[in-house]
């Protein structure tokens, strides 16, 4: 049970539900509802209680509701902001080029690597430097008239750091609408001469927002340039397996799952009635500002972990001080140190800290992340790192706890 935790340091994986959360849902439930699709009173309460919710998601989106599309969470959104907008031009994708980054979560990685290597489609994976980050004019430079998906990453879930996207997407955005094409910018310097106007236009750009969504205000990280934007619940604090998918008018994808109407037949199933009433009550405590007090005094609490633990002689730290979301700090152990990354993470667990190594999704599987093979780190430090992600509640004493916790496994061997 979460009450009986000490420190949980991995909201980056999952914010734990807090028990209030679950009766506001169940307040806003009352006494049951219908299937959204049904012609009855219960079946429009539901329908009632998901417009509440899609307007919620709209307003955080900045957003036309039409645009909201309610989905089992960021894995789904982001395989349809990927394969289903590439499925929807339908051409051959051996003829198709995608640009994305090196430190894509794999629900973005996994699928382009899955249809480079059957179906020849090409891809870019840009690479980033030794802090984490790609460039906006690399992005840029990279696109080729056959490119037709640019998708990349808010922040990086691994080390926490924000990436230049917006940069990219008000650059874009500008361009591809401007009467005369191209403007003065070093950006549109690095264009390639082959590139046209009608490329931009055509070109859907995806944004996996999962990390900044909540944590960072919209302001700093989305733009309108932005042809489709995930999110997901449980990142917030809500339910898991729910998400959902910003698609701006006009924008299309091949829809995945057939079968329903649901979602302006851009969706089928059954909605996740329950999931979505959750999803909307976070989503309002973001539009009214809840997050950005919580999360200034959480990236005070980061400096400070960051702080405690240069002071380790074992640990490389991955995660710039500065350029990242406020609550995430990510270290690889070196090698020859006395903990590896998996005793660590036991022995901060047998001392009340919930932290991880990393993705959620890679964890128990072994494999070395590819996020700290991005940035030049070694197979070994790939292999044992630690990420320590804060909630929203987090206060000095968990940091203290964590740094204690650390203090002491170091010192066991
Ligand atoms: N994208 C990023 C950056 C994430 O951190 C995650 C979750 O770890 C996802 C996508 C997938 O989200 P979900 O668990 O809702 O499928």
């Amino acid at each position: 049970m979460i009450e009986t935790l000490h420190v949980y340091a991995d909201a980056n994986a999952t914010l734990p539900t807090s028990p209030q959360h679950v009766v506001e849902v169940a307040a806003k439930l009352g006494a049951g509802a219908g299937n959204p699709s049904s012609p009855h009173e219960m079946g429009r309460k539901a329908q009632v209680l998901m417009t509440e919710a899609r307007h919620a998601v709209a307003k955080a989106f900045q957003a036309d509701v039409s645009e909201i599309i309610f989905v089992s969470g960021a894995t789904e959104a982001n395989n349809l902001g990927t394969v289903g907008v590439l499925r929807h031009f339908g051409e051959p994708l051996k003829n198709l080029h995608v640009v994305t980054s090196s430190i894509e979560h794999p629900s973005i990685r996994d699928p382009l690597e899955f249809l480079q290597r059957t179906e020849g489609l090409q891809v870019t994976w840009l690479a980033v430097d030794k802090n984490g980050f790609f460039s906006a004019k690399d992005v840029v430079s990279h696109i080729r008239p056959n490119t037709v998906l640019v998708t990349l990453m808010a922040a990086n879930n691994e080390l926490g750091t924000c990436e230049p996207v917006k940069e990219f997407c008000d650059w874009l955005q500008k361009v591809r609408w401007a009467k005369t094409f191209l403007d003065e910018s070093v950006l549109s310097g690095v264009l390639e001469k082959s590139v046209t106007q009608h490329t931009l236009q055509k070109l859907h750009m995806h944004c996996d927002g999962v990390q900044t969504f909540g944590k960072l205000k919209p302001e700093t990280w989305l733009s309108l340039g932005m042809d489709s934007v995930s999110t997901s619940a449980h990142k917030l604090g809500g339910f898991s397996g729910v998400g959902a998918l910003l698609l701006r008018k006009g924008r299309k994808y091949q829809p995945v799952v057939l079968g329903g109407a649901q979602e302006r037949s851009r969706r089928a199933g059954t909605e996740n009635l329950l999931g979505i009433v959750s999803l909307g009550l976070l989503v309002e405590k973001v539009n009214q500002g809840v997050n950005w007090a919580a999360y200034e005094h959480v990236n005070r609490l980061r400096e400070r972990l960051h702080q405690g633990l240069a002071g380790f002689g074992h640990v490389r730290i991955n995660t710039p001080m500065v350029g990242c979301l406020p609550n995430t700090v990510h270290f690889s152990v070196l090698e020859g140190s006395p903990q590896k990354g998996d005793d660590l993470l036991m022995q901060l667990d047998m001392q009340g800290i919930c932290a991880s190594s990393g993705s959620a999704c890679s964890s128990g599987t072994n494999k070395p992340s590819h996020v700290v093979l991005a940035i030049g780190g070694s197979a070994f430090e790939a292999k044992n790192s630690v990420r320590l992600s804060l909630g929203p509640t987090a206060s000095e004493k968990d940091v203290d706890a964590i740094l204690n916790a650390l203090q002491k496994a170091f010192a066991s061997k």
